[in-house]
């Protein structure tokens, strides 16, 4: 993996260490087989977690970060549970943005029912927006950047996604690298507290959810995103040509 100074073309944000694989790691994958150079940055090491340690954790964040191709997996060691809005954690966000240079960021949305999603968002969201201010942080010494576009996991029926990424490639490296995460997720042999994202179901129904994005745009699988900002499109013609469902 990228050593501290590795610029990157796309960073996806989220709370805790397997939240990037279930919900933008097909997405990651094609963009790093399409050859942009991909990283994840998680806001906590999940220590809060019923299920496994902080340690076994981090192990297991990289061994999902092999298989997602990764150039990076950063963490920003924010108290899991009660990741807000601080100065500080704006001023370390804006430090990454600053240093990798991402020209998208992924992240959860604002209304997320978990409050260390939305902290999440709405550290991004100011961080991506002041690491273009000059003044801001000056005396770390790093220069300004502009504005990464920012782009929303859609979680919820509430949201209209304004893109639906064709993962149905990658379908079977994403499970894998939400798999290395082994002490969150079913297993049969275990004697750990069950939690909701450790039922025999919950990954059934992350499938389904793929499977219905992907319906949407008429493939085999999908993820869905949310872009607040208007799209600026050059050509409209080759946009919006490509297949569409017009039952979506
Ligand atoms: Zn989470």
């Amino acid at each position: 993996m990228g050593t501290s100074e590795t610029e990157i073309d796309v960073l996806a944000v989220f709370s805790h260490p397997d939240d990037a694989e279930l919900t933008v790691a097909g997405t990651l994958l094609k963009l790093k087989s399409q050859g942009y150079r991909t990283g994840v940055l998680d806001m906590t090491r999940g220590e809060m977690g019923t299920r496994g340690t902080s340690e076994g954790r981090a192990l297991e964040a990289l061994e999902a970060a092999r298989i997602m191709g990764l150039d990076v997996r950063l963490n920003l060691e924010q108290p899991d549970g009660h990741v807000w809005l601080t100065e500080e954690a704006r001023t370390m966000m804006v430090r990454v943005i600053r240093a990798r240079k991402p020209k998208v960021i992924f992240t959860s949305h604002w209304d997320d029912p978990h409050p260390d999603h939305a902290a999440t968002c709405r550290i991004v969201r100011e961080a991506a927006r002041l690491s273009s201010m000059r003044r801001y942080d000056e005396e770390h010494g790093q220069d300004a950047v502009p504005v990464p576009a920012l782009a929303h996991a859609v979680y919820s029926r509430l949201v209209p996604p304004s893109f639906i990424v064709d993962i149905s490639d990658f379908v079977e490296e994403k499970r894998q690298a939400i798999r290395a995460h082994v002490s969150q997720f079913y297993r049969a042999d275990t004697t750990e507290p069950v939690t909701r994202i450790s039922e025999k179901g919950f990954l059934e129904q992350l499938e389904y959810r793929m499977r219905y994005y992907g319906s949407l745009i008429g493939v085999a699988a999908g993820e869905a995103f949310y872009v607040r900002e208007a799209l600026n499109v050059d050509d409209a013609v080759a946009l919006l040509s490509r297949p569409m469902n017009i039952y979506s």
